[in-house]
């Protein structure tokens, strides 16, 4: 089973401390979320298991932390101040704004063309919000948020105007020789980073799913031409394999090949990882959307960030660039720009996909309906909960504590003693805690205690100079 729908990971997620509207206070902020105690962990999780298996456990990548703001020329390079527009429509009648892209069609007229020439077909769009069709023509609206740099009394002084970056991928490309020379790399080989992007959405929405400020785990590939497509084929297995390694579904997941229209100016192919958002939704082409992206870029950005490159009047295409980003081959004595295989994850679309998977529900046997979160046990934010069955009993509380003091070390284990002890069976399922561990009685006496299994719900009696042993063998190596 999975969420029924976004809705139930939005009051769960506010009830239980993963994610809060931002701002709420002062009536909030459209499409702004802070992660809570709870939230922060998985994301955490998420972003640790990525570097780890993209970084740590490959010989073949280097990782990075490259600036949000940076020099405007980038953007100008790389297309971005040109290009990087969402279509952007206004409806006369409600007023709103919408991106054209997204819009439903509503009905096709078709009419003949007097000539005898083939019938010519007419898309209509209607406003989701009114239902008024008096939408205006689609014009593109830059994404890029922009700021000033330093004391500037114009607020508008172009001199002064620098972006908020729209992805992590440009930090990567401008650093890129830095890093093949440092490091000694040669082809093929990869440049990971994580952090936060921004983008001033026209539509944002669908929870985390669509916001302005988000967080990125990019890596950028570099390949031979001609290594390319096998590559970027690799990559996809691998994203798709991640993704199902964290416990997700693969029949939630699908991949989506971008049709040539769909595409970015520089990409050859792109194949999109989409998850099943929307499984309320009747018509199932409407259920999925992107949680990922894996891009063949071409050589088209080290080209551009390049200042050798001539255009057909013997003109440098960037003049302002000091250096020249291609990468000569020893052993066949080539120079050429390297191919870019580019897998580009949303953290918060990764945490809202895990938490939907994750969802399940239980009826206990006095027939009340349970929330269980099966999180994998990596990405739980707490892994085990110790809980004394009588708060008023000091040795039991005192031994519950002192085993919550010696686990800490080894995984994130919290005491808890705020309720009887159903309850705080069912709060920990609630929040994915993948163990509960009880203690009575009996532990003063037998040095043992009850370990309880979320998902199966399942008691084990375990000695406590065992426990820890026991449960990191029971949470796997990667906790
Ligand atoms: P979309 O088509 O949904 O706008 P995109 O194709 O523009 O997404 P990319 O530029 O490929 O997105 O960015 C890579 C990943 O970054 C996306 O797959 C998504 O997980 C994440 N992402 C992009 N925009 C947002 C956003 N506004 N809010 C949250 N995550 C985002």
């Amino acid at each position: 089973m999975s969420a029924p729908n976004i809705d139930a990971i939005v009051s769960l997620a506010k009830r239980r401390g993963f994610v809060f509207p931002s701002s709420e206070i002062y009536g909030g902020l459209g499409s702004a979320w802070d992660y809570g105690p709870l939230g922060v962990e998985i994301s955490n999780n998420i972003k640790k298991s990525w570097w780890r298996r993209m970084v740590y456990e490959r010989d073949d990548m280097e990782g990075l932390d490259s600036s949000i703001i940076l020099n405007r020329l980038v953007w100008k390079y790389s297309g971005h101040e040109e290009t990087f527009s969402d279509p952007l429509v206004d409806c006369r009648n409600c007023k709103v704004r919408l991106r054209y892209d997204k819009l439903e069609p509503i009905e096709e007229e078709r009419w003949e063309n007097d000539g005898g020439k083939p019938p010519t077909q007419k898309v209509r769009f209607k406003c989701p919000n009114c239902g008024s069709t008096d939408l205006t023509e689609p014009r593109p609206f830059n994404l890029m948020f922009r700021t000033t740099i330093g004391a500037v009394s114009d607020a508008d002084d172009p001199s002064a105007l620098a972006y908020l970056r729209p992805e992590t991928a440009q930090g990567i490309f401008i650093n890129y020789l830095l890093v093949q020379q440092a490091m000694r790399r040669k082809l093929p080989f990869g440049i990971a980073q994580i952090g936060k992007s921004f983008r001033n959405e026209v539509t944002p929405g669908n929870f985390i799913f669509r916001t302005r400020e988000f967080e990125q785990m990019e890596m950028e590939y570099f390949v031979r031409p001609g290594a390319d497509e096998a590559a970027h084929d690799e990559w996809i297995n691998w994203c798709f394999d991640w993704y199902t390694s964290l416990g997700v579904n693969p029949n939630n997941m699908r991949l989506y090949e971008q049709p040539k229209e769909e595409l970015a100016h520089y990409a050859k192919r792109t194949v999109d990882i989409h998850y099943r958002f929307f499984p309320e939704r009747e018509d199932e082409e409407r259920q999925w959307d992107e949680l990922m992206g894996i891009a063949n870029r071409t050589d088209f950005d080290l080209k551009a960030h390049s200042k050798n490159p001539v255009g057909e009047e013997g003109k440098r295409l960037n003049p302002d660039s000091t250096e020249d980003l291609s990468y000569f081959d020893e052993t066949t004595k080539e120079r050429f720009y390297p191919y870019v295989i580019e897998p580009a994850a949303g953290v918060n679309r990764s945490v809202l996909a895990v938490m939907m998977d994750a969802y399940s529900e239980r009826t206990n046997d006095k027939g009340e309906k349970r929330v269980i979160l099966k999180l994998h046990p990596e990405l739980a934010p707490i892994k085990v909960a110790v809980l004394p069955l009588a708060k008023n009993k000091p040795e039991i509380v005192e031994m519950a504590k002192g085993i919550k003091r010696k686990l800490q070390p080894a995984m994130r284990a919290v005491y808890d003693d705020t309720g009887g002890i159903g309850k705080l069976y069912a709060r920990q399922d609630e929040i994915g805690t993948p163990f509960c561990v009880t203690v009575d009685h009996q532990s003063l006496e037998d040095e043992a205690v009850t370990v309880r299994d979320r998902d199966t719900w399942e008691q084990e009696r375990i000695k406590v100079a065992e426990l820890k042993e026991y449960l990191r063998k029971r949470l796997g190596s990667s906790c």
